[in-house]
């Protein structure tokens, strides 16, 4: 078997992967992709981020949820719409997605292999059934699955777990959403704003509980709202699924829900069983990690690991991150050394929601001053133009000097407008920047002016401070 040389081997071509093969390609390096599937695009661009957020995108649409809220304008297609429908902008937009990112790497002179890889030795990955690759540096992207608790028989055709839900043949009558985490919370939103009964079941007493508390309330009262079941402190110890009918699943506390659908999201574990890593002399951690230190680097010099494969926050934007950072450093590039000190975190349940920094939470924790400063959708012409009766948005300032400590976002574009503070806190700014600041009118970005006087206001103590 000839083996083929490369400076540089990527294992998995999710985002992290396609990212860190590309930074390397741009610089002239000579890089070898390997993808076990037959597509490119990992959990990112197939079963994850772009396929949820696009039929979240199209549940708002047919379902007319927005429209319902402008007085008076009814747009709703849902009497006509078919889970075909549904299904149809999803497909597309991954398709072309996949085909920009396969196109980039074309361009970077990228070359992809497909087969599941295997570590032979530290320098050398086979591409089954029998391609050897030699690296002079490699990086691990392989990402994570869904993990799937033994008490749910997933070979029944209505028991789902977070990739098979984009593969259902029919809208679920009733759908139970096993875990309240950020995957379990969206696709409950996403499924109740096409009028599916969702009952979301957790063992714990809160949603999102890394969340403001406030926003984590706040979402919590408007999916309440439109409809969505919360049964907290409830695990499922039982699923029956016979053939035809309701599945039922019995809790802890003895109740039991029948429902037409379950999605399991209880949660992912890192890809790593098939690498034979012990050929490297790497151990995985809990949940099949990859131990790396702040570099990206393994306990193996020259192999490097990004994205989901190596943990929290196990997001798209910060795997793509880490990724670009690892190859500028495996290869000395003067580009990028360090993963942004500040990460931002998008939550695309309904509404939408979005943080940076600080919560008030963490700095009571601190035991760190504060002061926050909030402007509602509804007091701004924008909001009212779309009628988001519940936004908000909350900026923490530290009370001594005024900087931005933490930007919380909750309602229509939230994951956009976030990068506004996110920003002015990455150049170390605070209310200052927004006061001296135009925006334009009537938009969303004018509440980061509203925000900053309702804070400046309390800080001189000439209105009422409820921070704590
Ligand atoms: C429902 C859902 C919604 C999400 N929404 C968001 C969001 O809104 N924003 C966000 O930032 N993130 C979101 N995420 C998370 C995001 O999808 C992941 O963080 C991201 O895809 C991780 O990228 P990755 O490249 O590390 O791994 P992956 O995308 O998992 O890609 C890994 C690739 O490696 C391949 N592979 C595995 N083993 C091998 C092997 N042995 N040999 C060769 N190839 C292999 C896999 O086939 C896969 O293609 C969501 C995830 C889910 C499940």
């Amino acid at each position: 078997m000839q083996t083929q040389s490369f400076d540089l081997i990527v294992i998995g071509g999710g985002p992290a992967g396609i990212c860190g093969a590309n930074t390397a390609g741009i610089f002239g390096k000579r890089v070898a992709l390997v993808e076990k599937l037959h597509d490119v695009g990992g959990a990112g661009i197939n079963t994850g981020t772009i396929p949820s957020k696009t039929l979240r995108e199209t549940a708002l649409a047919l379902s007319g949820v927005r429209s319902r809220k402008l007085f008076g304008v009814d747009l709703s297609l849902r009497r006509e719409a078919t889970i075909r429908d549904f299904m149809r902008h999803k497909d597309n937009v991954a398709v072309h997605e996949r085909r920009r990112r396969e196109e980039q790497m074309r361009s970077f002179n990228v070359e992809t292999f497909h087969g599941a890889a295997s570590f032979v030795d530290p320098n050398t990955v086979r591409v089954a059934p029998d391609t050897l690759l030699c690296g002079e540096r490699i990086l691990i992207a392989t990402g994570s699955s869904p993990v799937r608790p033994a008490e749910f028989p997933f070979e029944h055709p209505r028991v789902h777990d977070s990739d098979e839900i984009l593969e259902i043949g029919a809208l679920p009558k009733t759908l139970a959403v096993v875990g309240a985490g950020v995957v379990g919370a969206e696709y409950a939103g996403t499924f109740n704003a096409l009028g599916v009964e969702v009952h979301l079941i957790d063992g714990r007493d809160s949603l999102l509980s890394f969340l403001d508390g406030e926003i984590s309330e706040n979402i919590e009262r408007a999916m309440t709202a439109a409809g969505v079941h919360f049964v907290w402190k409830e695990k499922v110890t039982r699923c029956e699924a016979p053939p035809t009918g309701d599945v039922t699943l019995t809790l802890t506390s003895g109740a039991t829900l029948a429902v037409s659908d379950v999605l399991v999201a209880a949660g992912r574990q890192s890809n790593t069983a098939d690498l034979n890593l012990a050929a490297v002399g790497l151990t995985p951690g809990k949940r099949g990690l990859i131990k790396v230190d702040a570099l990206c680097r393994s306990e193996v010099p020259h192999i490097f690991a990004a994205g989901d494969v190596v943990g929290p926050p196990a997001l798209a934007a910060t795997g793509m991150e880490q990724a670009r950072m690892a190859i500028c450093v495996a290869f000395g590039f003067d580009y990028k050394d360090v993963v942004a000190p500040i990460l931002p975190t998008g939550i695309y349940t309904i509404p939408e929601a979005s943080m940076a920094g600080e919560t008030e939470e963490s700095l009571r924790e601190k035991n760190i001053a504060y002061v926050v400063g909030r402007a509602r959708y509804m007091d701004n012409p924008r909001g009212q133009i779309i009628g988001d009766e519940t936004g908000l948005l909350k900026l923490i300032f530290g009370r001594d000097d005024m900087r931005l400590l933490g930007v919380h976002v909750v309602g229509e574009q939230a994951t956009e407008l976030v990068h506004i503070g996110l920003v002015a806190m990455m150049s170390n700014s605070g209310a200052d920047l927004f006061n001296r600041t135009c925006f334009n009118y009537p938009t969303l970005g004018d509440l980061y002016k509203y925000a900053s006087y309702d804070a400046i206001l309390k800080q001189k103590g000439l209105i009422a401070d409820d921070s704590k």
